[in-house]
């Protein structure tokens, strides 16, 4: 049980104008609301309300807001959009929120082969800025347009990339420049685009739930752009189009960019919203990378064969780029199409497969409602990264639903996939470790790799100051 005292929320605002401009200040109840809510508002509650959102806009301001923060036991919940799955972006106590929207400087270093940028910016942001001057960014959360780079970094997180074709942001951030819970600045990692061998303290950020320190600058090196081409498969069922996948595996096929997935249910929705006519069944649609068109194209080709193996209804080569931005957007923007056609919330899950089990793992997730007392009996949603063996299970929870019921939904279907993701030896490769995660976290690792984790944090942050209740107390 986490016990903070309850602290002078003028007092705080008083001091902090030592540190910061007014206008970076706000006590708002609007602006206190809009940064304490993440995908999960049922779960919100006024005794957790921030005292106070501050936006700083440089490392040393961060620094500063550490330090009092610090000498004074005040905790501190580090913000980029609040779209984290876990609940490690709901605050489990009263604090100041430190938002790191204006921490957005932008440098490409041509010469040096990499890009520096705050940890504030948008994704697709910089996706933009990086496209118009020939390079890529090697990540792509269905949350793009609002996720942070900061959020995403400290999740690792690379969405709909197949990590065995790009690997995870850990494998393109050189280094970083981290602000501790004590104020103090750290830089890790390297200026070469030879990433260091040994210990590197950049590895234990990335990826680091935001446990340990601010990120306040990520240095990544420059992805080229490269050419691409795409495709789509309708199978008759979830079973071949499974089968499908493990060949592209087994067969040694060109592993695709993106490797997307839907079942019947949830393909219908979108394409019905982008006014196609619904699919035959679940779908695969996939986008492959090449140095030139010839190279992408060929290796389309390739995943095609490789999945006609299987006896697909249709699987094909897409030439009308038309056609794939509209079947591109039914997946990307899946969940608020879902939403919206079901008019209420949304409790899912991501079960994550090993590649040998993949079909009976799909059949997992599809029945997992049978022994879920608050959803039996609902329509799931299935859809997901299946190129990088990931599935989303979303069920639609009605608007009219009582919170505390909405607040059930969402906790049953992450002890299922806890369930799942233990009975196969995997874990959650997009959302974060911790929050809503930690019962799976201890099942699967065990009592001592978790102290490991507490020791840690306690190394680095001795008051708990920064983003407490990530970590639950043994
Ligand atoms: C509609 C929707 C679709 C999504 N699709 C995907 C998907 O396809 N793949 C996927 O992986 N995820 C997905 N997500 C989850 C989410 O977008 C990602 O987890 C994302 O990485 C979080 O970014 P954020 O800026 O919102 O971070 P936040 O939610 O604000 O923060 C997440 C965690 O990181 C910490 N943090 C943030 N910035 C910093 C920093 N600078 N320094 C230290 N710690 C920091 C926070 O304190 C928090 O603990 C989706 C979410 C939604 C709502």
């Amino acid at each position: 049980m986490l016990t903070f005292p309850e602290f002078d929320a003028q007092a705080i605002h008083r001091d902090l104008r030592n540190i910061l401009s007014e206008e970076y200040i706000s006590t708002s109840l609007f602006e206190r609301l809009n940064n304490a809510l993440d995908p999960w508002p049922d779960e919100l509650s006024k005794e957790r309300l921030p005292y106070i959102v501050v936006r700083p806009e440089t490392t040393e301001e961060v620094s500063r807001l550490l330090k009092y923060s610090n000498e004074n036991r005040i905790p501190v919940f580090v913000r980029g959009s609040g779209t984290g799955l876990t609940g490690a972006s709901r605050y489990s106590v009263k604090g100041i929120v430190l938002n790191t929207n204006r921490l957005t400087s932008l440098e490409v270093q041509k010469d040096y082969g990499y890009f520096e940028c705050g940890p504030g910016h948008r994704a697709l942001a910089i996706q933009e800025a990086l496209d118009a001057r020939g390079y890529f960014l090697p990540m792509a959360p269905g949350s793009i347009r609002i996720a942070t780079l900061g959020g995403i970094i400290s999740n690792n997180t690379s969405g709909h990339v197949v990590d065995a074709c790009l690997g995870k942001p850990a494998d393109y951030v050189l280094g970083l420049e981290v602000v501790l819970p004590s104020g103090e600045v750290l830089e890790t990692g390297t200026k070469s685009l030879r990433k260091p061998a040994g210990t590197d303290l950049t590895k234990l950020f990335v990826g680091g739930d935001g446990l340990l320190g601010v990120i306040t600058k990520i240095r990544l090196r420059l992805v080229p752009a490269m050419k691409k081409a795409y495709g789509v498969a309708f199978f008759e069922d979830l079973a071949p189009l499974a089968r499908g996948v493990q060949r592209m595996y087994y067969e040694n096929a060109p592993l695709p960019l993106f490797m997307e997935f839907m079942d019947k249910n949830s393909a219908t929705v979108g394409f019905k919203l982008q006014g196609l006519q619904p699919p035959p069944g679940p779908v695969i649609i996939f986008l492959t990378l090449g140095h030139t068109d010839e190279e992408a194209s060929q290796k389309a080709d390739r995943l095609v064969e490789v999945l006609k193996k299987e006896k697909p209804i249709q699987a094909q080569k897409i030439e009308d780029m038309e056609y794939w931005q509209t079947i591109w957007r039914v997946r990307e923007v899946m969940l608020p199409y879902l939403m919206q056609e079901g008019k209420g919330a949304f409790a899912g899950c991501e079960i994550v497969s090993t590649l040998a089990n993949l079909q009976e793992c799909l059949q997992d997730a599809i029945k997992m409602s049978d022994d879920m007392p608050t959803l039996r009996g609902m329509d799931s949603f299935v859809f997901g990264h299946i190129g990088a063996l990931t599935i989303h299970v979303d069920y639609i929870l009605p608007a009219e639903w009582p919170a505390v019921k909405k607040v059930a939904a969402v906790t049953e279907v992450l002890q299922k996939e806890a369930e799942i993701n233990l009975k196969y030896g995997t874990c959650g490769g997009e959302w974060g470790q911790f929050s809503k995660r930690n019962p799976f976290y201890l099942k699967r690792y065990g009592e001592q790799n978790y102290k490991l984790v507490i020791e840690m944090k306690k190394l680095f942050d001795p008051n708990n100051i920064l983003n407490p209740g990530i970590l639950m107390d043994l």
